[in-house]
């Protein structure tokens, strides 16, 4: 390579975003994709990755493992849950957990996972534990799908200040023929196939160089039964947790029970309003406002429609409302986090004031009475 075309390029290679950022962005776009439900980060560093797939709708289990605890603990309070996450609990569960041990050991909370990344991870192993890696990921924890980054020697010399290695820690960097033979290699004795590409493109004239992070994407060619897992015999746990957050979830009856319950009561709320702002254009008729009905046009069309089909009419009589449950039932948003209409009535059964046949929530309205 000419000497001052890599002095020009040493002065202006600069990602934007940030290659890390663009590591992590490529991990996320991967889980949008193939969607996993469980994910281990293995040398999870400061936990940014995982941080990062966390909002990641489709991942119910996440896990970090770090030889280094003490970076793993830096940050690993922002994976815990937020109070918003209380007051709204999320449709789906998610457990995080962080395990301080190595890649070079084997231990059973690793399996069982869909996606496995090892993002800049494997140039920090030292020989002998890059000898056991392939067989701990592959043959052990056997995912679906393994990521693996690490950086491309061949486009060191693009960038400035690398002398041997971008990082102390590093005990070698691969070429790109360097690692696809290692990659190839490992897919051969574990049943996998891989495909390579990277992020950080090289300049225009010098793609030769290839990424300036070359990765392997690894897909398992059999579909893993249930039994391989199970056949494996009990071992004992390696690791240590460091870490464990059980976010909120409706999948949990307690936060289910509260999220249907204000529902409800939310629900009955406007349907109460509405009949009783439409009963106060009726009040100078005494009769028609002791008697009073819910009429069509306090409805939206799609609710006015259930109303008559299913013939379920909110109701005053003295000074109590009756809202009955299955009009509460066929709010979309309590349809939809009950399920069924038994459900629905198990989940409020003592927590919301019904009438004594159980069928319609009650509302009081004398104050509002002497109000008006
Ligand atoms: N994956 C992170 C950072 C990678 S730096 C990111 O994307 O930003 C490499 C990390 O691997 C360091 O945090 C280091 O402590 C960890 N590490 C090194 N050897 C390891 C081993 N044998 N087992 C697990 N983690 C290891």
């Amino acid at each position: 390579m000419d000497k001052n075309f890599k002095e020009e390029f040493r002065q202006i290679i600069k990602f934007e975003p940030p290659l890390y950022k663009q590591r992590h962005q490529f991990v996320k776009d991967l889980v949008e994709k193939y969607k996993p439900k469980k994910v281990a980060d293995l040398g999870c560093a400061d936990c940014s990755l995982l941080w990062m797939l966390k909002f990641c709708s489709c991942i119910e289990v996440l896990a970090g493992l770090d030889i280094c605890a003490n970076v793993m603990k830096e940050k690993m309070h922002t994976l815990s849950p937020l109070p918003v996450d209380y007051l709204q609990p999320s449709e789906r569960s998610l457990t995080i957990t962080l395990h301080h041990g190595s890649v070079a050991h084997k231990d059973p909370c690793m399996l069982g996972f869909d996606l496995v990344t090892c993002i800049e991870l494997i140039e920090h192993l030292e020989e002998s534990e890059l000898k056991k890696f392939p067989e701990v990921v592959f043959g052990f924890m056997a995912p679906s799908i393994v990521v693996i980054s690490t950086p491309n020697s061949e486009f060191n010399c693009l960038l400035p200040r690398v002398m041997l290695y971008r990082h102390p820690d590093h005990k070698f960097e691969w070429s790109q023929a360097e690692f696809q033979s290692w990659a190839l290699e490992t897919a051969r004795c574990y049943d996998y196939s891989v495909e390579f590409t990277g992020v950080g493109h090289p300049p225009k004239g010098m793609e030769k160089v290839g990424f300036c992070t070359q990765i392997g994407v690894f897909f398992r060619k059999c579909p893993q039964t249930g039994e391989s897992v199970q056949s494996e015999k009990p071992m004992e746990a390696v690791y240590k947790t460091v870490f464990k957050a059980v976010y909120p979830s409706l999948k949990d009856e307690k936060y289910l029970q509260n999220a249907v319950i204000s529902e409800v009561i939310f629900t009955a709320q406007i349907i109460k309003h509405r009949l009783m702002s439409k009963r106060e254009e009726y009040s100078d008729d005494p009769e028609r406002k002791s008697k009073f009905q819910l009429s069509m046009d306090y409805f939206s069309d799609y609710l006015g429609k259930l109303v008559v089909e299913k013939n379920m009419e909110p109701f005053v009589s003295g000074n109590v409302v009756y809202i009955p449950l299955t009009t509460i039932f066929s709010f979309p948003k309590v349809n939809r986090l009950c399920g069924t209409f038994e459900k629905l009535c198990k989940l409020i059964a003592g927590k919301v004031t019904l009438s004594s046949d159980g069928s319609a929530v009650m509302f009081n309205i004398e104050h509002e009475n002497e109000e008006n």
